[in-house]
This record gives structure tokens, C-alpha cells and sequence, in this order.
């Protein structure tokens, strides 16, 4: 039977359209390759990036870099443009680049465990560094993998963009977040059960029960942790091995197909439950997406769920 499904941190629904659906392998992609020439994000082309804010070495040599965007979508000028109905500002903040590892057409999911923390651990610098400007209210992370997610340079890398305004999704999400103990993420188990992915100690993978897209999934600490700064080594280790698992699993089913993931955040000093949200970008939307805002997805959780498990255990 075809369901509609409410999303329980937001006012979302989806329709989980089961039978119009198709087989965890019939979703293969015809993959993008990322191989041959190499750009400006590889070593050696360094002096054509804008100068340098961070970089994360290995042997004398950088694994990690991050750079300002050279086409910001934010601007350094703060301003109040009011026009009444017609609400203006300046889009303050600041725009950047994180190239995730210094080899052209290698995959993230494909890096050792120990590189991709230390992308985490990037995010986290960077995090702590921009919160530290008054005028940014929210510092969003995000990927984007594959031409149809949106990623205009093939090597691999993370966006950062700071903003000046809490976005609407995040607002919301404070609301149900909040409290520890209380908050859904904190009973993540009680109420994905059957669509945990995989689970340790320190962290939880599921495909949510309000999955809007095939193979969606979504990672989790289990302590009640309000952003990247507050996990702790073996927290940040456990979280870089289930974006591991949970990429090669996706890669591995689909033949590395377009993603987007990010990371929702607490802004700062509020009560909120991280997470990541994996958005594999199998299906177009059509009309109906567009005009009801409501996303008929043909593949269940429950199946996504039980395909990743059977694919990390191999
Ligand atoms: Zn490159
Ligand atoms: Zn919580």
C-alpha cells in the first residue's frame, strides 16, 4: 500500500510509492567518471586558487585545503535593504572550498577512515573559526558529488558557506531538537528500528522513515551533541566510518551516482542533535513535487535500509 508519511523534525510529507518502485539494482547509474585531466584544485596548481585559509598536511605535503570560492555566492559587505514587502539585505558572509584529498577522481568514500576524520576535522575548524564573526548566524556544509548534484569541479570537495540568517529548515528543527533525552535523534533507535543501516558505540546510520529520495540516509552521534566541535575523537573517527561505509555501500549498489549530503548544525549555544543527510540524486521531480511540495519516492526506506545492511556486511 502506498503511504503518506509526515517527516518528524519537519512539516514535510512524502508518499513512499512502493509498487511503482523498482529493485535496490535496478537504481544503477550510468556513472559519472572523474578521471583524466586534472584542474585547478590539484597540487601543484595551487597559485591559481584564492589564497590559502587552512590546510591539513601529511608527510610535508597537504591532504586537505581549504581556499575561499572564487565565485562567492555571499558578499563581505554587510547592508539592510528594506523595502517593505520587497525584503533586501546584503547576502553577507563568506564562501568556501574544502578539496577533500590532493588526488584528482578519487572518491570520498573511497579515502581511509583516518582522512576522511580529518575532513571532519576540517569542517570543525573551520565551524569554530567562522561562528567567531558577530554577523554570521549559521555555517552550512555541504557536497556536492557529480554534475547532476551540482558540483561544477569534478575533484572532489565540500562547500562551507557562512550566513548571515538561520535558514527556515534549521529554525524549525530547534524547535523539535532541543531537548536532550526528549528529541528524536536522542530515541533514534526506538523509532528507525527496522531502518537502522548500521550502528556503534558512538554513532547510528538509518534511512528515515520520511525518505524523500532512494537510498536517502542520515548519521547521527548518539549523545545529544549540537555540532561538529563537541564530538570527541572516537565520536568524530566513528562518524568518518560510517560516511565511509554508507558512501561505498551507495557507490557500490549504483555505480557512484550523483549526491548531495549535509550537515544540519545547531547554530551556536542552542540545544539542537546533529546530523548528516545523505541525498542520493537518483530520481528527477516532476510536477507534483513542485506544486504540492510533497515527493513520491519509489523506493521504500525499509528496502534502502535492508540493501545498505546486506552491503556493508559483504
Ligand atoms: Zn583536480
Ligand atoms: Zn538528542
Amino acid at each position: 500500500m502506498n503511504q503518506l508519511r509526515k517527516d518528524y523534525l519537519l512539516d514535510r510529507w512524502v508518499i513512499i510509492a512502493k509498487k511503482r518502485g523498482k529493485r535496490p539494482r535496478d537504481f544503477k547509474h550510468e556513472g559519472e567518471k572523474r578521471v583524466g585531466k586534472s584542474c585547478f584544485f590539484c597540487p601543484g596548481k595551487e597559485h591559481r586558487t584564492p589564497p590559502e585559509i587552512d590546510r591539513i598536511e601529511k608527510d610535508g605535503e597537504w591532504i586537505i585545503r581549504c581556499f575561499p570560492n572564487k565565485f562567492p555566492a555571499t558578499t563581505e559587505k554587510k547592508e539592510m535593504l528594506d523595502k517593505g514587502l520587497l525584503n533586501a539585505m546584503a547576502a553577507y558572509g563568506r564562501h568556501e572550498v574544502v578539496v577533500e584529498t590532493p588526488i584528482h577522481g578519487e572518491e570520498l568514500g573511497n579515502l581511509e577512515v583516518e582522512h576522511i576524520a580529518k575532513v571532519l576535522e576540517m569542517y570543525t575548524r573551520r565551524v569554530v573559526e567562522l561562528k567567531k564573526d558577530p554577523g554570521i548566524e549559521y555555517v552550512s556544509i555541504f557536497k556536492n558529488r557529480g554534475k547532476t548534484a551540482g558540483a561544477s569541479v569534478a575533484h572532489s570537495h565540500t562547500q562551507i558557506v557562512a550566513l548571515p540568517m538561520i535558514p527556515g529548515i534549521i529554525r524549525e528543527e530547534m524547535k523539535v531538537l532541543q531537548k536532550q533525552g526528549d528529541c528524536p535523534l536522542c530515541r533514534i533507535g526506538d523509532i528507525e528500528g527496522e531502518r537502522t543501516v548500521r550502528e556503534d558505540k558512538y554513532t547510528v546510520v538509518f534511512a528515515p522513515y520520511a525518505s524523500r529520495f532512494p537510498f536517502e540516509a542520515r548519521i547521527t552521534p548518539k549523545r545529544h551533541l549540537s555540532s561538529l566541535e563537541e564530538l570527541n575523537k572516537k565520536e568524530r573517527e566513528s562518524f568518518a566510518l560510517s560516511l565511509k561505509e554508507v558512501l561505498t555501500a551507495l557507490n557500490k549498489s549504483t555505480n557512484y551516482p550523483p549526491y548531495n549530503y549535509h550537515l544540519h548544525l545547531g547554530p551556536g549555544g542552542e540545544d539542537f542533535h546533529m546530523y548528516l543527510e545523505l541525498l542520493p540524486r537518483l530520481l528527477t521531480w516532476g510536477g507534483f513535487e513542485l506544486s504540492n511540495d510533497i515527493v513520491i519516492n519509489t523506493m521504500s526506506p525499509e528496502t534502502a535500509a535492508k540493501h545498505y545492511r546486506e552491503m556493508i556486511k559483504q
